[in-house]
């Protein structure tokens, strides 16, 4: 890739060269860690356990980041593309219910040829694609056919958040046009007859604290610009300071109160949507994967 405009940011470096854009990656791919993980919603973790291959580098780094030390430092293990098709094909063999492709967005241009190698040597579990929902449609539209559910953030409505938290002013209006995209792809969320996910589109929200009407806003919108009984939501409250930026701004250096999380699950209810909610015990250090330990 001579010119990337992989995703939104349009760095245009030359990262065949090895020159380096926002998101802090080459072409190769680096993955952190790929294994089954059983920490996502439950009709995606199932009994067997989601295939989650967590990319490292990433588009948004944002300042809360949970996975920092693969986002920021872009920390993992170099694959050629037969070595990521093999992994996923193990994965799958180990009773996967689907190939998680978290953060896959600097590689999505090269992700779809992958992928088609993949199911040509015998992937059948869906694919899923777990993203920032900082999203070039150009990107998306290469994806087409090949992924099965996407399940992508909307973090933020107001532009001055998005500037302060993930460097990306512009983030409400090119998430939604990615969102559009996707639910155009993969339509409603479908389950098979044991619960598990099979195709459709899954919208995560995190609650940020002292951000509740910033919550409203993405929800509002989210519902103006799909009907909200077509978009299965995730409402997410494992919010924790632990991995905040030493200078976040002060309100990100304490945890989410159940206040706040119970009046935007009340608004988001009232709004029609339908979905996953977290319990207070999810804000916990220890609910994300350490990537040290994680076998390769
Ligand atoms: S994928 Fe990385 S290098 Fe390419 S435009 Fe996005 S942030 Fe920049």
């Amino acid at each position: 890739m001579q010119k990337c405009l992989a995703c939104p940011r349009g760095c245009s470096v030359d990262r065949e060269r090895g020159e380096i854009g926002f998101c802090g990656v080459t072409n190769e791919y680096i993955i952190g860690s790929a294994d089954l993980h059983f920490w996502e919603e439950p009709c995606i973790s199932g009994t067997h356990g989601s295939g989650a291959i967590f990319f490292s580098g990433c588009n948004l780094r944002c300042v809360f980041c949970q996975n920092r030390d693969i986002s920021r430092e872009v920390a993992g293990k170099k694959y050629s593309e037969d070595e990521l098709v093999a992994k996923m094909l193990e994965l799958e063999a180990r009773g996967a219910h689907n190939i998680n492709l978290v953060t896959a967005t600097p590689y999505s241009f090269f992700i779809a040829k992958t992928l088609e190698k993949a199911k040509k040597q015998g992937l059948s579990v869906p694919v899923l694609y777990n993203c920032g929902g900082y999203e070039s449609l150009e990107a998306l539209r290469a994806l087409d056919g090949l992924v099965d559910i996407y399940l992508p953030d909307f973090k933020y409505f107001n532009d001055d958040l998005a500037r302060t938290y993930s460097n990306a002013p512009n983030y409400a209006r090119v998430a939604g046009e990615a969102l559009c995209e996707m639910y155009r792809q993969v339509g409603k969320l479908t389950l098979d007859e044991k619960g598990i996910a099979e195709r459709g589109l899954i919208v995560r929200h995190l609650v940020l604290p002292a951000c509740r009407e910033d919550s409203k806003a993405v929800l509002k919108y989210i519902s103006e610009i799909l009907p909200a009984s077509e978009v299965t939501l995730s409402l997410m409250r494992q919010y924790t300071p632990d991995f905040a930026s030493e200078n976040v701004p002060k309100n990100l250096k304490r945890r989410l109160t159940s206040f706040e999380y119970e009046d935007v699950l009340s608004y988001a209810l009232s709004l029609g949507f339908d979905g996953f909610s977290q319990d207070k015990e999810s804000a916990k250090k220890d609910f994300t994967p350490n990537f040290d330990k994680n076998i390769f």
